[in-house]
């Protein structure tokens, strides 16, 4: 059996031991410590806008996010319904309830026409959404003008989920920077890793400093343990932080690297009837490529199905991933109000996530181009 080839796998550049050392060396093990302020310095730094809260998870930044932003029980929150479930979860911590908006198929992104359809229809029952949770799937930029501009028409805040596209731009503005509240995630898949880990990205010092208060159980100014806010503990650790500053190091030639694999697919699929590589609309957008995804459309391809290309990729032991499936379509949620039509769940149906990691070899590249070739030329 050949090695495994993973769908996006951790990629250390060489230095994050060093921070982990000086972490140990200072014996500051712990969410307390030098890693930590000076990873929030990188990124801040990188993005070029914005202050930082380093957090523990993509999934707790949305969580405080949305409490920034005033989101409580009984209000309702609209969020892109093709998203991985970490975009919502945090809703229902809150108590609100989510409104879920269908995909255009530009981006994948919010559907700025079901968007104001959805705000239309709840200002018409006579309750404002308190928030829109936009995201830029697999480092795609969302439709940042248009969503901006109904955002704004209404006013209605943003939460920017830019947990897929840390170093995706936008008219040369850095993915992260646009929502009234940014966040990135760190877990083990995205294109840089803490192991585990997120950030806030917020707009002033102070509201940093809030997030990082709630982050760390909301204790008051008192020699003691006083509390007078609910609080959470969500801060990152200091040994983590270190494999952040680590790889901060080699983000941008980690996005070299993806942006490679989405080369590479757009070449081997080129003359394959039937699929198509999601690529950016037009020059404005700067993906990351954090994942490569294609298209397969049977009535092109001799019935071959994304699936089928899925089962081909497994039995060499290359992972491939089937896209998100849209919230909507969940089990669990699919109770809550949705706007749109079919364009997420044809994408679904259709799309298929190709193995996308920084760190694949150009032996890795010629199995899985071996996969597709045999697969479809036959
Ligand atoms: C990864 C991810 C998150 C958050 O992930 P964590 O695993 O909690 O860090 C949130 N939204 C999207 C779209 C993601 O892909």
């Amino acid at each position: 059996m050949q090695k495994k080839i993973w769908l996006s796998a951790p990629h250390m550049g060489g230095s994050e031991q060093r921070y982990i050392q000086e972490a140990f060396d200072s014996n500051w093990i712990a969410p307390v410590g030098a890693n930590i302020a000076n990873f929030e310095q990188d990124l801040e730094i990188y993005l070029g806008a914005g202050h930082v809260a380093a957090l523990n998870s993509g999934t707790a930044a949305i969580h405080l996010g949305l409490i920034l932003l005033g989101v409580q029980a009984g209000d309702t929150v609209i969020c892109q319904s093709m998203t991985f479930v970490a975009s919502v979860n945090p809703i229902l911590y809150q108590g609100a309830t989510p409104i879920f908006i269908d995909s255009e198929p530009e981006t994948w992104n919010l559907c700025p026409i079901a968007l104001e359809e959805a705000i239309v229809a709840s200002i018409g029952k006579g309750k404002k959404p308190k928030a829109i949770v936009a995201v830029h799937l697999y480092g795609v930029p969302y439709k940042i003008d248009e969503v901006r501009n109904i955002a704004k028409k209404y006013s209605i805040p943003i939460l920017e989920d830019s947990a897929e596209a840390l170093g995706s731009s936008y008219r040369g503005q850095k993915c992260g920077t646009f929502g009234d509240v940014g966040i990135f995630s760190f877990n083990g898949s995205k294109i840089v890793t803490t192991s585990g880990g997120g950030a806030v990205v917020t707009h002033s010092g102070k509201l940093k400093e809030k997030a990082i208060f709630l982050a760390t159980q909301a204790k008051d100014d008192a020699p003691y343990y006083q509390h007078s806010e609910i609080g959470y503990n969500y801060r990152l650790s200091n040994i983590c932080a270190g494999i952040g500053r680590g790889q901060m190091e080699v983000l941008e030639n980690h996005i070299v690297l993806r942006r490679k694999m989405h080369a590479f697919y757009v070449a081997l699929f080129n003359d394959i009837e039937g699929v198509t590589v999601f690529t950016v609309p037009n020059s404005n957008y700067f993906a990351n490529y954090w994942l490569t995804t294609i298209l397969v459309n049977p009535l092109e391809t001799n019935g071959i199905t994304n699936e089928d290309l899925r089962l081909a990729f497994q039995e060499e032991n290359i992972e491939s991933r089937p896209l998100w499936k849209p919230m909507h379509l969940q089990p669990v949620f699919h109770n809550y109000p949705y706007y749109g039509a079919t364009m997420a769940e044809t994408l679904f149906n259709k799309g298929l996530c190709l193995p996308s990691s920084s760190n694949l070899t150009e032996e890795d590249c010629i199995a899985i181009a071996s996969v597709v070739l045999k697969l479809f030329k036959k």
